[in-house]
């Protein structure tokens, strides 16, 4: 059964199981109603990867982008990409959701730009206030910051799921959707 769709996907009972970085797409793409390629190519590919069919997937970035853009425009300029992410254009590629590896070594994102990873890309206040957001506590949070200081983005993502799910899930993370998948599991 896929209780996956365009507007579950924005629902809490979906979103409080994402990693950091496809929360700061969700806000980038919420309060902006807009996300650039990189970051409709990370956030696109991991939504495809929690199940989100083509035709759901393309209601729910309609649903967002025309906020600000008519229905024409997202069809003419949009529409295309996210059928080619499903494999459905081009080359017909069905490509895989993003691993944390391909997250990171694509280039950094600029102001006003969502994709990436928060423990690489976020100053150690932002990171503060998001792990906090995320429900850590302080000694939590300053055990987060101390393994992210040593560059090693993954562990701080592991470690944050390891508090997360009082210690149940202790997987290195390595992939967004192993994240999700390992956290919804706890939370179910
Ligand atoms: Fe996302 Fe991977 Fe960074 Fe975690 S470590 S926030 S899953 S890119």
């Amino acid at each position: 059964e896929n209780d996956i769709n365009a507007i579950s996907i924005k629902s809490l009972e979906i979103t409080s199981n994402f990693p950091l970085c496809s929360t700061n797409l969700l806000d980038g793409l919420i309060s902006t109603h807009h996300l650039k390629y990189l970051g409709r190519q990370q956030f696109g590919l991991f939504l495809k990867g929690l199940g989100l069919s083509l035709e759901e997937s393309l209601k729910f970035w309609a649903n967002e982008f025309t906020k600000s853009i008519g229905l024409d425009k997202f069809e003419k300029e949009y529409k295309y990409n996210i059928r080619h992410s499903y494999g459905l254009e081009g080359s017909k590629i069905n490509y895989k959701p993003w691993d944390c590896r391909t997250i990171l070594m694509k280039s950094r994102p600029n102001k006003g730009e969502y994709h990436g990873c928060p423990y690489r890309d976020f100053s150690k206040d932002q990171l503060k206030l998001k792990l906090s957001n995320m429900g850590l506590n302080e000694n939590e949070i300053l055990t987060v910051l101390d393994i992210n200081s040593k560059g090693d983005y993954t562990n701080s993502c592991t470690k944050v799921l390891e508090f997360k799910t009082k210690g149940e899930v202790m997987d290195h993370i390595t992939h967004p959707n192993l994240y999700f998948e390992r956290m919804r599991s706890f939370s179910q």
